[in-house]
């Protein structure tokens, strides 16, 4: 059997301040393999974001082991934590963070310069949809396309996983279908891995496994039967 890329075990978040002590995640498994869609859902508070951050070295856990391709990130120096982030993981959240005085491919080439095998801006951002959108300024762009450049900008340094954080959280429903669509395009095309959460309804078209938070716990997961499963992928 194939082994996941991503394997988290008990994984257990307490966020302490003063006498007060939050249980964000209780004990959470979740294995994550190559080329798949994996989708967080689960109501707000749940601790799919703690999950998320943990996973992307964004965060670290108060207990359990968080392992990527075999190494465990929770023994991870600050400095390992941030090489790892940067090398392998794509981000993208609710809101975009595109810088307002760069034009689309001026904050795609941004990232292309630092990275060691960088897809062109053009490239990226032809992948999302958006090649006659590059000499555009976010202001002059819709909020799914200033969504979509987020998403160029993410994929344009080839991370193996990209982690998405309530990626049509700010856009109406079927501008949050093409975003989900981009991400669909670059994980048939590039065979990114992939955990989303969104509450779109569209997901259930690209998810190919759902994870149900309830609690800080996952309470259901289960195989898409609506979506093929990745050719090499065995869970
Ligand atoms: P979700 O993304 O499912 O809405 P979160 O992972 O953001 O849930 O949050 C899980 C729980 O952890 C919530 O009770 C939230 O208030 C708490 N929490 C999240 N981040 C912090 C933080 N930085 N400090 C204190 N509590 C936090
Ligand atoms: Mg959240």
């Amino acid at each position: 059997m194939q082994s996941p890329i991503f394997s988290a075990h008990g994984v257990t978040k307490v966020y302490r301040s003063g006498e007060v002590e939050v249980f964000a995640l209780r004990g959470v498994d979740l294995d994550l393999y190559e080329g798949e869609i994996a989708v967080l859902l689960g109501p707000s508070g749940s601790g799919k974001s703690t999950l998320l951050n943990i996973m992307g070295g964004l965060d670290r856990a108060t207990a359990g082991e968080v392992r990527f391709r075999g190494q465990d990130l929770t023994t991870f120096s600050e400095r390992q934590f941030t090489r790892f982030r940067r090398d392998h993981i794509g981000f993208v959240f609710q809101f975009y963070n595109l810088i307002p005085s760069l034009t689309a491919w001026e904050n795609v080439a941004l990232v292309t310069e630092i990275s060691s095998n960088p897809m062109k801006p053009d490239e990226a951002l032809e992948m999302v949809g958006l090649k006659d959108r590059m000499a555009h300024f976010p202001a002059q762009l819709s909020g799914g396309e200033q969504q979509r450049v987020a998403i160029a900008r993410a994929i344009a340094k080839r991370p193996e996983v990209m982690l998405c954080d309530e990626p049509t959280g700010a856009l109406d429903s079927k501008t949050g279908i093409l975003v989900l669509e981009a991400l669909s395009r670059i994980n048939e095309e590039m065979k990114t891995t992939m955990a989303i959460i969104t509450h779109n309804a569209g997901i259930r078209q690209i998810a190919h496994r759902v994870f149900t938070f309830k609690d800080g716990r996952i309470a259901d997961a289960a195989v898409n039967d609506q979506r093929a499963r990745p050719a090499e992928v065995s869970w």
